[in-house]
């Protein structure tokens, strides 16, 4: 094949995946590249490690659809970093272990004054490791932008001084690692690894509490990088001195830099934030509809993009445009509903009640037309308005296997794209699994 048909080809897999799966899509698809498209594979150059991780982890299965859809072949897709990208070579250690998230970077981080001093100290803690504020304790409420922050001081001090040390855990695995060290008799090795890095970022402190070896363990790590000029930096859910059963000493430490707080953010930086969130994922959205979702989901950033990819989930599931009546009947039922998540079950109820079939029926083999097709949209609408892997949704249907979901849900799809009845079926259930549940 010529090397633009491979590109052609490789431009409408990554508009496939992206209508496939519009929660994990995101705009810089595009600098993509193909390493190569043979005997069944697909190999995909990313600019980083991070990309890498992130579509392994959020996008294979998309792609892999894509790819089938696309060429009508068995594809394996496969992620790495591209030899051509400027990071090209062996990632360092250190980078394969941070686990970043490639979304959470500064540049997408919407300043507003409820963020502002966390934010501004974040930046300063990333120019000049262990010189401003030492340590940093960032603190506030679930879904407010902490590890956004954590993630982006990583990116940030890593592209600055490339030499540096950085480490980057949550709390929780702070404290396995260490009840694994204590059992496998290597706490020196553990000591180690903590001891002498550069940068020491320890997210969601509060796990700490009532964990009386892991605060001490952890107040010598924190001595001993302080003491040698170390930057540390936390997050927890509340302020050192609110922190549960936190010992003195720890608490007394966690303000000795500075304590910034993050509070809910107000109107408008919701309202920025819908609409960067958008852009990020290539797709583009009126204000009108921005400030209907900013106005809609008020307390948690994580509520607010759940909303959007509801709202996305819907427009592709039924192929419609995106207007503020769809948003508003998705979202409706999203938020009527205490914000809760759509899940299988309730798309097995609705799917079970409209075709009065029996839940053991869609798990047993029987493969009679009036059974499988039911089967075939659970699965189908389980895969656009959830998040559940092809494998959860299976098990849910009769332990089938992953392939057996996948053709179920490219076979609908084929379906409602010539088939206007199918079309409107589909549009009904996704609106009554959407919309409030009446008492
Ligand atoms: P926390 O760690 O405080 O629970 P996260 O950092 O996980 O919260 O943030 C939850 C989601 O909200 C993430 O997707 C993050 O990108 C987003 N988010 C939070 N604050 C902002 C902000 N100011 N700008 C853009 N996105 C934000
Ligand atoms: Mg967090």
């Amino acid at each position: 094949m010529a090397n633009y048909e491979i590109d052609d080809i490789f431009a409408d897999i990554l508009e496939r995946a992206k209508a496939l799966d519009p929660a994990n899509s995101r705009s810089w698809f595009d600098k993509l590249t193909v390493l190569h498209l043979d005997g069944g594979s697909l190999g995909i150059g990313c600019p980083d490690e991070a990309t890498v991780r992130f579509l392994q982890d959020n996008c294979k299965n998309s792609f892999t659809r894509a790819a089938q859809q696309v060429t009508g072949h068995l594809i394996a897709v496969d992620f790495s970093v591209s030899v051509k990208s400027k990071f090209a070579g062996q990632p360092k250690r250190s980078e394969t272990e941070l686990r970043l998230h490639p979304d959470y970077t500064f540049d997408n981080f919407v300043v507003g004054p409820s963020n502002r001093l966390a934010h501004a100290s974040c930046i300063a803690v990333s120019q000049s490791p262990g010189n401003t504020y030492n340590p940093l304790f960032v603190y506030g409420n679930s879904g407010l932008g902490k590890t956004h922050l954590l993630h982006a001081v990583c990116f940030e001090t890593r592209q600055k001084f490339q030499n540096t040390v950085i480490r980057f855990l949550s709390c929780e695995e702070f404290v396995n690692r260490f009840i694994r060290a204590i059992e496998e008799g290597n706490l020196v090795g553990f000591q180690s690894q903590f001891r002498t890095v550069d940068t020491l970022i320890i997210d969601d402190v509060q796990f700490l509490r009532e964990r009386e070896q892991s605060q001490e363990e952890f107040f010598h790590t924190f001595n001993a990088l302080y003491n040698n000029g170390k930057q540390i930096i936390l997050s927890a859910d509340s302020p050192p001195g609110k922190i549960p059963s936190l010992e003195a000493r720890l608490i007394s430490r966690f303000n000795w830099g500075l304590v910034a707080r993050i509070d809910p953010p107000s109107y408008e930086t919701r309202v920025a934030i819908v609409q960067k969130k958008a852009h990020l994922r290539g797709f583009s959205i009126s204000d009108e509809i921005a400030e209907y979702i900013a106005r809609k989901v008020q307390a948690n950033i994580r509520e607010l993009e759940g909303a959007l990819t509801t709202i996305y989930a819907v427009a592709t599931t039924t192929g419609s445009e995106i207007d503020l009546e769809l948003a508003q009947t998705a979202l409706e039922g999203q938020i009527k509903a205490s914000a809760r998540h759509i899940s299988i079950t309730d798309i097995i109820g609705v799917v079970t009640n409209h075709f009065d079939v029996r839940l053991a029926d869609l798990q047993s083999k029987k493969r009679s037309q009036s059974i499988t097709e039911p089967r075939q949209i659970c699965m189908f609408l389980a895969r656009n308005l959830t998040n559940h892997s092809l494998e959860e949704i299976g098990g849910h249907l009769g332990g089938r296997d992953h392939t057996t979901v996948m053709h179920a849900c490219n076979k609908i799809n084929q379906v409602k794209e010539t088939d206007p009845k199918m079309n409107g079926l589909l549009n009904d259930l996704t609106k009554q699994i959407t919309q409030p549940v009446k008492i």
